[in-house]
């Protein structure tokens, strides 16, 4: 029987590569204008990073990370071996934590120096349940500014995010951007406390899920997509009602200069997010139409706590990540249009056996030149050939025949138009640069 790829993952290809190769690059060029830099950390990392940075307590790490172990390790821990921390390795279900832990290793934000405004670009990992818009394997295009807390980085890092979504086509009146302010380490634990409370007071009617992580973490309560917690935390306290002066501060700036630059937003106070390390903002831009659980195409936030948490020096950071195959389906959803990959220019046909030499010749010359060039390498028949050249969309035929070559000329059919027209083959790499 036939190997396919594993579930939730999927094989890019020629087509779906040339759109992910020009969103990074539309990634560059928008990020690129606000100072980001692209990066590239492992894709495994030491499990460790993630249950520290990201924490234990979270769906990502308890539930749905690939963790690896080697072949010889393999046999080890079937004959009962325990395996020391540093060979646990995971693939990296998200990117913030490889960068974050990049940053510190390489000590990218010295004391004094301005903040490091860093993206990538890559494949994330997480063993969730596949369906449409929820994979095991799929890309990420993310940002992270590390050093500097200023609300003028949360605001300028969520308006990029929607440039960069409005320049790939992705239309503004399908989005909804959320805000929240998830506090401090100062305000959060008492809000922590009064959700954890009141949770107690609905604990019969919670799931088993929001039940059990109640303790540890009761935040996570808001995610649930159970409808019977959904109304409960609909009634929940809410965070604005918590806020430190200072926290309350950083959001409102935050808010006015989203204001200011003419971005709309919502605001949700029931947004926390799945990920532990966030500290004051987060946001997530959703869009409407897909399945619930599915409808974010990107998000992030502040978190001035996980340099720390994974040895660095105090450190404040903030970040997004948005998802690239979510962000293609709202495309295909609105009719978008996309690249198709193209191999061939121009085709150099035979019209008989004796130039077929000739015609391999001009094709390496044509490529020289800097011509995407192709010929045939079938023994296919004329007729055959221009379908061929056809099929592969060129948009000039060579054509070499014996009698035109003795006079020292070839034929340049255009597929668009299917004139022809005779030119001498000495000039024919120039005249074809020319017509292209
Ligand atoms: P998160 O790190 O969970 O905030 O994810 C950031 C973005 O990545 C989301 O907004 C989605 O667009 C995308 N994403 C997250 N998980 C998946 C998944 N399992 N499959 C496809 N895209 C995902």
């Amino acid at each position: 029987m036939a190997i396919n790829a594993p579930e939730g993952t999927y094989d890019m290809l020629s087509d779906r590569k040339l759109f992910w190769e020009q969103f990074k690059a539309t990634a560059r060029s928008v990020f690129g204008r606000y100072g980001y830099v692209s990066v590239e950390t492992p894709v495994i990392e030491r499990t460790e990073l993630f249950v520290r940075g990201i924490g234990e307590a979270t769906d990502v790490v308890s539930k749905e990370m690939f963790t690896a172990i080697s072949g010889a390790n393999l046999t080890k821990l079937l004959a009962g071996e325990k395996l020391a921390s540093k060979s646990r390795l995971s693939l990296r279900p998200e990117g913030t934590a490889g960068v974050v832990r990049a940053c510190v290793q390489h000590d990218l934000v010295p004391q004094g120096a301005p903040p490091a405004k860093l993206m990538y670009a890559g494949q994330m990992f997480r063993a969730e349940r596949p369906q449409h818009g929820r994979q095991r394997e799929f890309n990420q295009v993310g940002i992270e500014c590390l050093g500097a807390d200023d609300p003028t980085i949360d605001a300028e890092g969520i308006i990029m995010l929607m440039r960069f979504f409005a320049e790939v086509g992705i239309p503004r009146e399908s989005m909804t951007l959320l805000v929240n302010s998830m506090g401090c380490e100062a305000c959060r634990p008492a809000y922590r406390e009064a959700v954890l409370s009141y949770m107690r007071s609905h604990e019969d009617a919670l799931c088993a899920t929001c039940k059990e992580r109640m303790e540890m973490n009761p935040l996570r309560a808001f995610d649930c997509k159970n409808e019977a917690c959904a109304r409960i935390m609909e009634d929940a306290p809410k965070i604005s009602d918590y806020l430190c002066e200072e926290c309350a501060e950083h959001y409102g700036r935050v808010k006015e200069l989203l204001e200011l630059a003419g971005i709309s937003f919502v605001e949700d106070s029931r947004l926390v997010r799945g990920l532990d390390y966030y500290t004051r903002t987060v946001f997530e831009v959703q869009v409407a139409g897909s399945d619930k659980a599915q409808n974010a195409i990107g998000g992030g936030g502040r978190y001035d706590k996980l340099a720390e948490e994974v040895g660095g020096r105090p450190t404040p950071g903030f970040g997004f990540a948005l998802g690239f195959e979510r962000c293609a389906n709202v495309l295909e959803d609105v009719g978008h249009v996309f690249p198709e990959a193209r191999s061939c220019q121009v085709f150099v046909a035979s019209v008989a056996d004796e130039v077929r030499t000739d015609a391999f010749a001009l094709t390496q010359l044509l490529r020289d030149a800097g011509i995407q060039a192709e010929e045939d390498h079938q023994g296919r028949s004329l007729k055959s050939q221009f379908k061929l050249a056809d099929k592969l969309r060129a948009e000039l035929v060579v054509i070499l025949g014996p009698d035109e070559l003795r006079e020292g000329q070839v034929r340049i059919r255009n597929m668009h138009t299917h004139e022809e027209e005779l030119i001498a083959k000495d000039v024919v790499a120039g005249e074809i640069a020319n017509r292209l």
